[in-house]
Parts: C-alpha cells; sequence; structure tokens
C-alpha cells in the first residue's frame, strides 16, 4: 500500500504538475517584449575592445601596485575612475565630486586602512528611483612580499573597464535622447579580496533604497578564456540568474539570443556546485537582501590570483562581446516597462 501511495503521487507530479509550470514558463518567456533595438545595437557597438584595452592597461598597470585596499594604489586607481567620470560629465551618486563612499578601518577585522567604494550615476528620465546596478570589484591583492605586483587584469580589471565603457554607451545614449528610463549606478566595491567587505557596507548603507535597487548585474573576470573552453572561447558562465527572478534570467536569454547568441554556461549555477561561487563574489550581498542578481565570470586560469595576470593575456574582442552582452541587458532592464518581478511576486509562475 505504501509503495501504491508514492507511486500514485509520482504519477500525479509526473503527469500534471510538469507541464503546466512548463506553460507557465512558456507565458513567462512570451511575455519578455525586448525594447529599443536598434538603439541597443547602436549603443552597443560603442563599447569597443581598442577602448577596453586602453584602459586596461592603465588600470592594471604597476602604477597601481595591485590595488590593494587601504593602500596608495589602491586610491590611486579609485582617483582614476573618479577623473574619467568627472571627464566623461556622468555624474556621482552623492551629488557634486564626491563620488567616493568611504569604508572606515573599523569595519574591518584587520589592519585595512580606509577604502573607498566608487559610485557614478545615470539618472532615470521616467523612473529615476528605480535603480539598475551594474557592479565590479577595483581592488586586487597588492605586491607579494618578494615585490612581485598583482595586476589583476582579469581579476577584477575586465569587469572595472567593462562599467567605464558601458557606463561611456548610457550616457552616449543619454545625450542623444535615449536615456535609460530606470537610473543605473556604476559601482566599483573596494575590498572584495577581503571577503566582499566593499559590498557589504555598501548593502548596509546604501546610496539609494535597497527596495528601489531592481537587480545587480556583477562581473567578475570576463577577458579570459578557462580550461574547458578553448575550442570554443564564445562563452560566459552566467550564476544566480534563476535565483529570485525567472523573468530575469528569461530577460537574460533572449537578450543574448537577440543580440549576440554567446555560449550562457550555467555549469557554475547548479545547487550545490562544489565551487560555490555564486556565495563568492560582490552581487550575493544583494541576493541575500532579496535583489536578483546575475553574476557574470569567465572561469578560472592559471593566472588566477597570481602575479601573471597582466593585460597581454586577455582576449580584448571577447571581453568587447562580453560587456556588451551585460550592457544590453541592462538596457532591457532599465527599459522594459515593468520592473522585473520577484517569482514569490510574480503572478504568471501562481
Ligand atoms: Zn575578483
Amino acid at each position: 500500500m505504501k509503495t501504491f501511495c508514492i507511486l500514485f503521487a509520482f504519477t500525479l507530479v509526473g503527469t500534471c504538475a510538469t507541464p503546466r509550470y512548463t506553460t507557465k514558463i512558456q507565458n513567462l518567456k512570451d511575455s519578455i517584449q525586448l525594447v529599443d533595438s536598434a538603439a541597443v545595437v547602436k549603443y552597443a557597438n560603442t563599447i569597443t575592445s581598442e577602448e577596453l584595452k586602453t584602459h586596461l592597461y592603465t588600470f592594471s598597470s604597476d602604477e597601481f601596485e595591485g590595488r590593494e585596499a587601504g593602500e596608495k594604489g589602491h586610491q590611486l586607481a579609485a582617483n582614476f575612475l573618479k577623473t574619467y567620470y568627472q571627464n566623461e560629465h556622468i555624474e556621482s551618486a552623492y551629488g557634486g565630486d564626491n563620488y567616493f563612499q568611504t569604508i572606515p578601518s573599523g569595519f574591518f577585522n584587520n589592519n585595512t586602512k580606509d577604502t573607498d567604494n566608487v559610485l557614478a550615476f545615470i539618472e532615470g528620465s521616467e523612473k529615476p528611483d528605480e535603480i539598475v546596478v551594474i557592479s565590479a570589484h577595483l581592488d586586487h591583492l597588492g605586491i607579494e612580499d618578494d615585490g612581485q605586483i598583482n595586476n589583476g587584469a582579469d581579476d577584477d580589471g575586465s569587469g572595472t573597464v567593462a562599467l567605464m565603457e558601458m557606463a561611456q554607451a548610457f550616457n552616449t545614449a543619454k545625450k542623444e535622447g535615449f536615456g535609460p528610463k530606470r537610473s543605473i549606478l556604476f559601482l566599483h566595491f573596494t575590498a572584495e579580496e577581503l571577503g566582499k567587505k566593499g559590498s557589504e557596507y555598501y548593502t548596509m548603507y546604501p546610496a539609494f533604497p535597497i527596495e528601489n535597487t531592481v537587480a545587480d548585474l556583477n562581473i567578475d573576470m570576463i577577458g579570459r578564456v578557462d580550461d574547458l573552453h578553448t575550442n570554443n572561447k564564445d562563452y560566459i558562465y552566467l550564476i544566480g540568474s534563476d535565483r529570485l527572478s525567472k523573468e530575469l534570467h528569461y530577460l537574460s536569454e533572449k537578450v543574448n539570443e537577440a543580440y549576440f547568441n554567446i555560449y550562457l554556461d550555467y555549469k557554475y549555477n547548479a545547487l550545490r556546485e562544489s565551487n560555490n561561487y555564486y556565495s563568492r563574489s560582490d552581487h550575493y550581498n544583494f541576493a541575500t537582501k532579496g535583489v536578483p542578481v546575475i553574476f557574470y565570470f569567465n572561469g578560472e586560469h592559471a593566472d588566477y590570483h597570481k602575479p601573471t595576470d597582466t593585460p597581454d593575456k586577455i582576449d580584448y574582442p571577447l571581453l568587447q562581446r562580453r560587456a556588451q552582452l551585460v550592457f544590453a541587458t541592462a538596457w532591457q532592464i532599465a527599459n522594459q516597462e515593468h520592473r522585473i518581478v520577484l517569482d514569490e511576486d510574480n503572478e504568471l509562475l501562481k
């Protein structure tokens, strides 16, 4: 009898629940309407491998001494970003010339000195209070005891320069009458390498209320190819996209299919995946507060966390494509009619 009941229950699940859920997901996919296709392509194409390369050779140069949080090189790197945004006439989130959120040394458990997150901001034209965050960490590992500098070109120079180029693209679009409807916050975190402390601090003391934060698209290493993709390098790992909002996941897929057709690898998105990358970069501090996230990542490689992570090893055309993918995804989130919906609130999934 017991066996029968289990079989009976299993049969019910197998024949009824699965097709119904498939229908709901299909309805959700169909409900996503891409916006502004011509403009997306036009402004995505202003993100170029040449400019990414120029920025990255500066950002990961020895001058910034491996950008260790609280140290001189990190401050120089933060100032470099501030100067860039000022020259591009992209505002701060705090107004005036204050682009920094200072994290006091007391927030750290070690001897880290005061250090800054860097925030640049493009205000939305229709729903300025709704914030789309695009993030990457600007810090890295500093200088080894033997004097070798950890340049961190991929980690996370690649994400940093992608943000610089995306901000310029959104700003150019705004100047030409295609500004985003929702606001976009370009958020460069300090102290990721010290345990995601920059994003932990930001999500405790956000510039804009967390409940108004629509999504976080976080980039940590998108300029290289890992050993699993040497024969198919047109890929990127996506992690977390379906955890809180299936709409975000399918929106992301739809944008990619429409404009890029990059192979989106979900290997590291599996629940209980042993590397647990989902919890290992800054997006996680948003996810734990209920903000949907996508983490973009190329996987590890032989130069990961070594002084040999240098800008000559970056694949710039690939970095361009991946940055353009994040840009187009952010554009859709910022400009579609409704704010992306959490699964628990999504009528289409009930
Ligand atoms: Zn990193």
